[in-house]
C-alpha cells in the first residue's frame, strides 16, 4: 500500500472517465437514468450518493483507516447525523471544553431529544471513569458514547484517544473523536481504539477558507450503515464542487502542515521570550524542550498549526489584535493565511464569563491559527503589534496620570 504522502496525492484511483484526466470529473447531474424499469442502477439520486462525493469520502476513509467515509455540508452537519444514532434517554460523557457549536448541539438541540450529555475534563482519566461508569444508585447507566477532540480550542491540551478509549469500550461505550485540530497526518484515531472520527473539514484538510464542509468516518460496517441512513435522511450532504474543493485541499494537506508546524513553534518560541507575553499555550514547546510530555505515547506526530498566548497584566489583547497586518483578524483556522481572534469575544463569547474563566480562557487570551507564509512577517507583524499595544498602554496609563494629578504632571513638564 502506498504511503501517507502518496495516499494524499492519489490514494483513490481516478478510474471512471475515458479521458484520461488526471482529476476525477465532478459530476454535476442530481439524478441519474436507470437502464430499464428493471435495473438496478448504482447512482439514482444525488443525495443518496454520487461519484464525486464518493472519491472524497473514500479518499478521507482511507486516510483515516476506517471503513466507511461520509461527507457532509459542514462540520456540524456531520457532528449532528453522528448524535442522531442515539437514542432518547442515552447518556454521552463530552469534552468538557470542545468547539462551541458542538457544545450548543449537545446542550440546545439534542437535550431537547432526550439526549443526554455529561462534561468531564478528558485529560484527567479518573474523571473520565468515573462519568462513563454513571451512578447506578441513582439509576446513572452507564454512558453509551464518549465524545471529545484530539486537541482542545484554545487552549490545547492533548488528550490521550488510546487510554479514553480504553475506559469506553470496558463499559461499552463508543468512542467519538473529533480530529479537526490534527487531521489524520499528525494521528489516526481510529488506530488508537476510536470508533467514529470527524471533521471540520472547513479547516485543514480543505486548507484555503474557501468551503465550509464536514467528515466523519466510522471503524466498522454496522457503525457505517447506522451512519449511512443519517446522512441520506437527514440529508445534509456536501455538494460535488465543494467535494471536488476539499478533495484538492487534502492534496496538499502534509506540505501545508509542515510549513504551519514550523512556524507555529518558531512563533510560540518567540512570544515565550517576549516580555509583554505571560504564558504561551503549544503542546510542541513542553516536547521541544525534551520534557517529552508524552505526547508521542498519545499518538501524535506533531502539534499542528494553532496556539493561543496571553498578554501581560495592562497589555490590552485588542490592541495587539487591531494592529496587526499580516494576521487577519478572524475566526476559523488552519487555511494557509494566518489568523488570529480574542476567545472571549469571537469564539467562546457564548460561554458565560464565569464558565470560560474556571476553564482557562481569560480576557487577555489571544489565538493564533498559523499559516504558510514567511515566519519572520508574521513574528515581525507581531512584534510591532505588541508594540503598539505596549504604546497605547503607556498612553493610557499618562492621560490617567493626567486626569487625576493636573498639578503633577504641570510639574513634570
Ligand atoms: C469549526 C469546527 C467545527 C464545526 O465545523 P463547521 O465546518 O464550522 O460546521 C467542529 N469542530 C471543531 C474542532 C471545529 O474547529
Amino acid at each position: 500500500m502506498a504511503r501517507f504522502n502518496t495516499q494524499l496525492v492519489h490514494g483513490c484511483p481516478v478510474n471512471d472517465n475515458a479521458t484520461g484526466a488526471v482529476n476525477p470529473p465532478i459530476y454535476n447531474s442530481s439524478t441519474y437514468a436507470f437502464d430499464s424499469v428493471d435495473s438496478v442502477p448504482r447512482w439514482d439520486y444525488a443525495r443518496s450518493g454520487n461519484p464525486t462525493r464518493e472519491f472524497l469520502e473514500k479518499q478521507i476513509a482511507q486516510l483515516e483507516h476506517g471503513t466507511r467515509g461520509f461527507a457532509f455540508a459542514s462540520g456540524l452537519a456531520a457532528i449532528h447525523a453522528v448524535l442522531s444514532i442515539f437514542k432518547p434517554g442515552d447518556r454521552i460523557v463530552v469534552g468538557a471544553n470542545v468547539y462551541g457549536g458542538t457544545y450548543s448541539l449537545f446542550n440546545e438541540h439534542f437535550t431537547r431529544w432526550g439526549l443526554r450529555s455529561d462534561p468531564v475534563d478528558t485529560t484527567d482519566l479518573d474523571a473520565v471513569e468515573t462519568a462513563v461508569v454513571g451512578d447506578a444508585k441513582k439509576g446513572v447507566a452507564p454512558a453509551k458514547a464518549v465524545y471529545f477532540e484530539t486537541i482542545t480550542n484554545p487552549l490545547l491540551q492533548v488528550n490521550d484517544v488510546a487510554a479514553i478509549a480504553g475506559i469506553a469500550h470496558r463499559y461499552g461505550a463508543l468512542v467519538i473523536v473529533d480530529n479537526t485540530f490534527v487531521t489524520p497526518y499528525l494521528q489516526q484515531p481510529l488506530d488508537l481504539g476510536a470508533d467514529i472520527v470527524l471533521h471540520s473539514a472547513t479547516k485543514y484538510l480543505a486548507g484555503h477558507s474557501d468551503v465550509i464542509a464536514g467528515l466523519a468516518v466510522t471503524a466498522g460496517e454496522d457503525l457505517g450503515g447506522r451512519l449511512y441512513f443519517a446522512q441520506n435522511r437527514l440529508g445534509g450532504v456536501l455538494a460535488p464542487t465543494e467535494c471536488d474543493s476539499v478533495r484538492r485541499g487534502i492534496q496538499t494537506l502534509a506540505l501545508r502542515m509542515d510549513r504551519q508546524q514550523e512556524n507555529a513553534l518558531a512563533i510560540a518560541r518567540y512570544l515565550l521570550a517576549h516580555p509583554l507575553v505571560s504564558t504561551v499555550h503549544y503542546p510542541g514547546l513542553q516536547s521541544s524542550d525534551g520534557d517529552g510530555h508524552g505526547d508521542a505515547a498519545k499518538g501524535l506526530r506533531g502539534f499542528g498549526g494553532v496556539l493561543s498566548f496571553e498578554v501581560a497584566k495592562g497589555i490590552d489583547p485588542s490592541a495587539v489584535l487591531d494592529n496587526l497586518h499580516v494576521f487577519r483578524l478572524a475566526v476559523s483556522l488552519g487555511a494557509v493565511e494566518s489568523l488570529a481572534e480574542l476567545p472571549c469575544r469571537m469564539t467562546h463569547f457564548e460561554l458565560p464569563r464565569e464558565e470560560r474563566l474556571r476553564i482557562g480562557i481569560t480576557d487577555e487570551l489571544i489565538r493564533l491559527s498559523v499559516g504558510i507564509e514567511d515566519v519572520d512577517d508574521l513574528i515581525e507583524d507581531l512584534g510591532q503589534a505588541l508594540d503598539a499595544a505596549r504604546s497605547h498602554a503607556d498612553g493610557r496609563a499618562d492621560e490617567a496620570l493626567s486626569s487625576t494629578a493636573p498639578a503633577a504632571e504641570a510639574d513634570e513638564r
